[in-house]
């Protein structure tokens, strides 16, 4: 079957060498969701790929897919932006890092996904210009959670149903990813215990558009307490380790295991 000549925005999730002169790449497309490509000759080739395939890359591309092939053909790259910042400064680094391994996960091919392409663009372009870049992770995966189908319930808890309110403590379900009040709660259930700072916050970044959710500042306590139970719900809906996280964990301004479990 002849192929077809396509092309696309794309973000660079993975890429390894393949041979003595090919790249595989692993892309988030705006029109096809998860992408695999093939670039032919890029190690070799000095002007046609050179610096566009890079990690967390934003590029337009040109490709030639086949509907009985896995991998299609890249022909070109333009390059939008490389975020040189976030690959000059670790801690950028690992904290992109954490986005690109939960979205590796999550994507599936010929799932186009817009909300989440945009998302995925706006913490990147966020975490590279170094503002709050430990808010910024916690507010894409309170939206990538929403986007992919498993949105954590801040309003009810998730037995008795009934609404929360301000005047009373709650704990984190991360098997079901709802609130349990106090009523409701039993020895042996492996919940953390979570402020109603947090809930306001959380509850609040799930319903903002993406133009005004860079404005949400989030520190201390409620930063703490939001990243660890983001990190715990993510570990329980994939039933895997997140191996960025570690890295992550040695740079926080904060001891990360300190969350309550109850
Ligand atoms: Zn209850």
């Amino acid at each position: 079957m002849a192929a077809i000549a396509r092309e696309t925005e794309a973000i660079v999730l993975d890429c390894f060498e393949h041979g003595e002169s090919d790249v595989i790449l692993t892309l988030l497309s705006r029109d096809t969701g998860k992408l695999s490509v093939i670039a032919k000759g890029a190690k070799r080739s000095k002007k046609r790929f050179v610096n566009k395939l890079e990690l967390f890359s934003f590029i337009h591309i040109s490709y030639q897919t086949s509907p009985n092939r896995s991998l299609s053909f890249l022909s070109e790259a333009e390059l939008y932006t490389c975020f040189l910042n976030l690959r000059r400064n670790f801690e950028l680094y690992t904290t992109a890092s954490i986005l690109r391994e939960f979205l590796l996960i999550a994507i599936r091919e010929g799932e186009a996904d817009d909300r989440l392409f945009r998302l995925s663009l706006w913490a990147l372009h966020n975490i590279d210009r170094n503002v709050q870049p430990l808010a910024i992770l916690t507010l894409f995966l309170i939206n990538f959670y929403e986007i992919i189908g498993y949105r954590p319930d801040f309003t009810i808890c998730n037995s008795c149903n009934r609404q929360t309110t301000i005047n009373r403590r709650y704990s984190f379900d991360t098997t079901t990813g709802g609130l349990i009040c106090p009523d409701c709660s039993h020895p042996g259930q492996r919940l953390i215990r979570i402020s109603q700072g947090t809930i306001k916050m959380l509850r609040s970044a799930q319903f903002q558009p993406l133009e005004r959710l860079h404005r949400l500042k989030i520190s201390g306590n409620i930063l703490q307490e939001s990243l660890s139970l983001l990190h715990d719900y993510g570990r329980q809906l994939f039933q895997r380790e997140i191996i960025s996280w570690k890295l992550l964990q040695k740079q926080l301004p904060f001891k990360h295991d300190k969350r309550e479990y109850r």
